[in-house]
Parts: C-alpha cells; sequence; structure tokens
C-alpha cells in the first residue's frame, strides 16, 4: 500500500509509523508517502487522520505502477535532454560495448556528435561471462569518456559492475547502467536509490518482469525516481540468437508501469546483421529510447565483437529510424 500523508509529522512520529506500518518513507513531489508490503490493505483507524490518500495493489509493483501514477514519468538527463512523460519522443543512445583506448572512444564520440545523438554509451567495468576476457579500464576509461563529454559535449552512460567503484560512476555518468548480471545487486540498487542521477536498470536475462520490476522499486523507494527500465533480451530455448528480445514484456511494461522503457536490440540478438531490423521494430512499437552497440572496427572490438554495428551501418540505420519516426509521428532525439 501507499499512503500519503497530509503532512510530514515530526521525525519520531514518522519513525513510530514506519515502525507500526513496516513502512518506507519516501517524499516524492512534494508528497510525504509510507510504502508498506503490499499485502498490507487496511489503515489502523488511529492513522487515518493523517492520511491524505490511499492506494492499493496486487503485489510489490507500487511506486513503479500506473495505478499510483497515471502519467508515464519524466526524468531529466541534462538540460534540455529529458526522456519519458506525454512524449513522443524516442532517445537513441549509441557507442561500443566498452572504452578501449582513447582513439576507439574519440572515434566514436565524434561520430556519434555528427549524427547529432546527444547520449554516448561504452562501459568501462564489464561484466564478463569469462575472467580471461577483456574486464575494462576501469578508472581510466571514466577519466577517457569525461573527457569526451567536454570535447564534444555528449551525455555519457555507462555501467557499474560492483559496489567497489559504485561512487566514481555516480560521479562521471549522466545515466548511470545497472548491468542485467546485476540487476539483483541490492548494494548498488540501494546506493542508486540515494543519488539523483537517473539509473537505466537493464532486465536480468532469467527475471521475470515482476523481479524487473521489484528491482526498481528497490531505487524509487530508496528515494530516486529516475529509473528507466531496459529490455535487453530473456534467456529461452532457442539458441540461434543469444537471447530473445521480449517485446510481450515490454508492452506490459509500458501498459502497467510509469517508468520510462528503453529498448537493447543488440544485446539481444547478439549479432549485427539483426540489429536494424530489430531496432525498426521497436522503434515502431513506441518506446522511449534505444540502446544500440557501434563500434569503429567491430571485428577487432574487445567485446561482444560479433553484435556491435559499424559506422556505415549505424549511419544508414539512423536515416531509416528518422524515416519510419517521421511516418509514425515519432521524434527521435
Ligand atoms: C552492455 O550494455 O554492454 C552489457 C553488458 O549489457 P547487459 O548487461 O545487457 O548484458
Ligand atoms: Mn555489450
Amino acid at each position: 500500500m501507499i499512503i500519503a500523508l497530509k503532512k510530514l509529522p515530526e521525525q519520531q512520529t514518522l519513525q513510530i509509523l514506519c515502525d507500526r506500518l513496516k513502512a518506507i518513507y519516501v517524499a516524492y513531489d512534494n508528497k510525504h508517502l509510507l510504502v508498506t508490503p503490499s499485502k498490507t490493505k487496511e489503515i489502523p483507524e488511529d492513522i487515518m487522520p493523517l492520511v491524505d490518500r490511499h492506494w492499493i495493489f496486487p503485489d510489490d509493483m507500487q511506486l513503479a505502477s500506473r495505478q499510483f501514477m497515471p502519467e508515464k514519468r519524466t526524468i531529466n538527463i541534462s538540460g534540455e535532454i529529458t526522456i519519458g512523460g506525454n512524449t513522443n519522443h524516442c532517445l537513441v543512445i549509441g557507442g561500443p560495448c566498452s572504452v578501449e583506448s582513447e582513439e576507439q572512444i574519440e572515434a566514436s564520440a565524434s561520430f556519434m556528435k555528427s549524427l547529432g545523438i546527444s547520449v554516448l554509451r561504452a562501459g568501462s567495468y564489464k561484466p564478463r561471462t569469462s575472467p580471461y576476457s577483456f574486464q575494462g579500464l576501469g578508472k581510466q576509461g571514466l577519466i577517457l569518456l569525461d573527457k569526451m563529454r567536454s570535447k564534444y559535449g555528449l551525455k555519457i552512460i555507462t555501467e557499474v559492475r560492483d559496489a567497489t567503484h559504485i561512487e566514481d560512476i555516480i560521479e562521471y555518468a549522466d545515466i548511470i547502467q545497472i548491468g542485467a548480471k546485476s540487476m539483483y545487486d541490492h548494494g548498488i540498487l540501494k546506493r542508486c536509490g540515494k543519488t539523483n542521477k537517473p539509473v537505466l536498470l537493464k532486465r536480468g536475462f532469467g527475471s521475470t518482469l515482476q523481479e524487473f520490476v521489484q528491482a526498481a522499486e528497490f531505487i524509487l523507494s530508496g528515494g530516486n525516481p529516475n529509473v528507466i527500465l531496459c529490455e535487453r533480451g530473456i534467456r529461452t530455448f532457442e539458441t540461434k540468437t543469444r537471447f530473445t528480445l521480449d517485446l510481450c514484456g515490454a508492452a506490459y511494461l509500458k501498459h502497467h508501469t510509469n517508468l520510462p522503457i528503453i529498448l537493447d536490440p543488440s544485446h539481444a540478438i547478439g549479432h549485427a546483421y539483426g540489429v536494424p531490423d530489430l531496432a525498426k521494430a521497436c522503434l515502431a512499437m513506441g518506446i522511449d529510447g534505444l540502446l544500440i552497440e557501434v563500434h569503429p572496427n567491430p571485428k577487432v572490438a574487445l567485446s561482444d565483437a560479433s553484435q556491435q554495428l559499424d559506422h556505415d551501418t549505424f549511419a544508414r540505420l539512423y536515416e531509416d529510424l528518422k524515416k519510419l519516426a517521421n511516418a509514425l509521428n515519432i521524434k527521435i532525439i
């Protein structure tokens, strides 16, 4: 249940209310909210005079639900760049899987800038499947991304892999990416609840939609309202593609949650040949953003080489996306 209080009580009273109701206090949009487990369906009578409104839910998808907030929330990335809200905007984010060197990230940044893309992606702490693969440049990569931000005026999305470097990611990123493998990392989720920076939360490839949204609830109930969901493919019986992009899931999230949704066709299919078709399908279904891996020379990429688009292919895709967006009355930003 979410209970909106008429006004913020004294600290001691608030603590007593939280203890009695087993609730988390969340300040949101000038509202004072007590969020209890969803199995709570009634408010004790003596508390009622303090209550302005309340919402009852069938499950623990509460702050993220449309029932609580019928409009999709708007998240400010920085300055004039926003995602979500009541717009027909689709934010296209591009860039390599990893920051590999200054030359590589500079080639990526200048290319993205030349196309008019405003957010550059690249990981610097890579959660690899094997300890023998490239693990990312770490802090050095963040410093390079920061340089690209200043030089090209791009915003940066980069991934936090574990709690050891979360403070650095919060400091350097414009959008913090929580990867599919970290969706259940409660240290990361809880720390991200304590910043106001936008967080892109990727769906674990073995997670249900309920589990995915509940992971987002950790960040929201921690006090950070700026959560973007990212569907990036789930594991199914199919082995010909790396994962299966769950467009049904995306439709569900669109309908039931108030969070902006980004789709990542690159990690879903795992092969560059399919990324343009999938990206167009994603745009056509009406989502808030696309995350696409693009590398100056995918053949030599140090991670996810098979799925990254080369610059020519991405430039053609970007043109096609703009044409499609035009026909659908969507604005690519
Ligand atoms: C990535 O974006 O490079 C990445 C590791 O993605 P995911 O967490 O979806 O596997
Ligand atoms: Mn990748």
